[in-house]
């Protein structure tokens, strides 16, 4: 088989340069007249050298950015095991209505007396999630989850300190199979964090947890269903111990795409919560958009949301309270308007089209996709949980194919040569060679099928001993395997011109 070709290209796949190595500063895809009588107005900052800026005609523009969304892998090519990403179909109705011209060209400074519709539009999106989640406020500003993980645990904060214990309180307790933004957060936000350690079943137990409480605890932060892909049994009573203990329930919402529907977090006792958008209600995310965080927030930590709110008079029109000094305890703002509008857009548009009994068939759905590839993988994976039924995505490791040679990064890079972005690896932390698979709800049958297929293929593939064939693949990417450690502890961040370097040191 061929694995090189004198063009470089792969079949119809071309290969393509760095704009900056194809491009030059005299090319160009438009053709005006010199401006008249334009004075020079720089006062001598006038650049001397040329920018060196790459110059394309129109169609090689055009080519060059087409070749490289060719090499992209992407939810509308092909099934995306992404675990913990929840990379599902985004319903083209929402970007439809995320481009109207009332919500998409606004200004976030422009008179609120005219921006009612959208004010309008985000209120309806905090009713609708205050209303899945079962509490009572949201601030909607936060642009991602970490980002809403982030004003949680400021409302923590502040409610700590409005009670005197801002001091005293400054542990956060974090199980060890936390996404890695949970300590982070805690920590970013002035908190010391104590790891609660794993168990063999996956699951938080209130054991542990209370052997860990203390009157210096501010908060847990629980992911529920957690990483592993499970439901945590214990949540209740282990909120009840955390608020006997004077601190706070802080639940990473993640994952409330296998619960939408079914289980308020708000009955769980959770005090807040941050919900990803561009995850449970559809919109595009990683390379394909902006995210949203959008936090809720229990009895208790609603006074201290960040600004700005959206309040309701009497006749009917919307006002924004802008400022934390207008609005009491408000602990400040996340940023600098009033979120992402374009998803709020979208997130509306996904509910409101699926109504509340298409959402909880969304959640249903998801958990019985997980299921089906459990079910189908299990007798070929070793599964460290795969006993019992998973939520929305199902875990496997590499224990069965280890002693065999083959690892969790050579299977992955394998069923890159199959046409598929791989699952998640080595997360969640607490299980060793992790491979975390998350199908959704929105693969049918056929593509889940396909899937396996190809992982049993896969695994049969390991079992015949042929470890070569996984430590050269891919074979068939436009790059082969990449030096991962190097290009994490060594980013190249800038391109340079052949000989620049030289050029440099030469007047140095
Ligand atoms: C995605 C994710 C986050 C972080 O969300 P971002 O929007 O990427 O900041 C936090 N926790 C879990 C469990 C996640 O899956």
């Amino acid at each position: 088989m061929i694995t090189e070709t004198t063009s470089g290209n792969r079949g119809l796949q071309q290969a393509e340069p760095l704009i900056f190595e194809t491009g030059h500063a005299t090319g160009t895809g438009v053709d005006l007249p010199a401006p008249k009588g334009a004075k020079d107005r720089l006062g001598g900052l006038k650049r001397k050298a040329a920018l060196d800026l790459p110059g394309l005609s129109e169609p090689e523009t055009m080519r060059h950015f087409v070749r490289l969304s060719q090499k992209n892998y992407a939810i509308d090519l092909g099934l995306f095991p992404l675990g913990s990403c929840t990379m599902k179909h985004n319903p083209r109705l929402n970007e439809r209505v995320a481009r109207l011209e009332g919500f998409a060209d606004l200004h976030p400074l422009q008179p609120t007396s005219t921006i009612q519709g959208a004010l309008e539009l985000m209120d309806d999106l905090a009713h609708w999630l205050c209303t899945l989640t079962g509490m009572p406020a949201v601030a909607l500003s936060p642009k991602a989850g970490a980002h809403g993980e982030f004003a949680g645990m400021l409302a923590i904060k502040a409610a700590l300190e409005a009670r005197g214990e801002g001091e005293k309180r400054k542990r956060v307790l974090v199980p060890s199979s936390a996404h890695g933004t949970n300590p982070a957060t805690a920590a970013a936000a002035g908190f010391t964090v104590d790891e609660i350690p794993g168990r063999a079943d996956g699951r938080v137990h209130l054991d542990d947890v209370k052997a860990k409480l203390g009157s210096d605890v501010a908060a847990i932060m629980i992911t529920n269903p957690n990483t592993c892909g499970l439901f945590e049994p214990e949540i209740r009573n282990i909120a009840d111990a955390i608020h006997a203990a004077g601190a706070y329930l802080y639940c990473d919402g993640a994952n409330f795409n296998a619960i939408v529907g079914k289980v308020r977090p708000g009955d769980l006792g959770v005090d807040a919560m941050h919900i990803n958008l561009h995850k449970t209600f559809s919109t595009p995310h990683g390379g394909g958009g902006p995210g949203a965080g959008p936090t809720v927030l229990s009895e208790a930590l609603a006074p201290f949301a960040p600004v700005p709110h959206i309040v309701k008079r009497a006749d009917g029109s919307r006002v924004l309270v802008e400022h934390a000094e207008d609005d009491g305890e408000a602990f400040g703002r996340m940023c600098a308007f009033h979120g992402q509008m374009g998803m709020f857009t979208r997130a509306l548009a996904y509910m409101m089209s699926h109504g509340s009994d298409g959402l909880r068939q969304v959640a249903e759905d998801a958990v019985l996709n997980a299921n089906y590839l459990r079910a189908r993988l299990k007798p070929h994976f070793s599964a460290p949980f795969g006993d019992r039924p998973c939520m929305h995505e199902v875990l496997l490791d590499d224990e069965s194919i280890r002693p065999k040679g083959v690892e969790t990064i050579d299977l992955a890079k394998a069923l890159l040569d199959e046409g598929y972005h791989p699952f998640t690896t080595y997360f969640p932390l607490v299980v060793h060679g992790a491979m975390l698979i998350e199908p959704t709800e929105t693969e049918p049958k056929r593509e889940l099928d396909r899937f396996a297929d190809v992982m049993i293929a896969l695994a049969e593939r390991v079992n015949a001993g042929d470890v070569q064939f996984f430590k050269q693949s891919p074979q068939l990417t436009p790059m082969r395997r990449l030096d991962d450690t190097r290009a994490a502890r060594q980013p190249k961040l800038r391109w340079r011109r052949a000989g620049d370097d030289a050029a440099r040191k030469a007047a140095e």
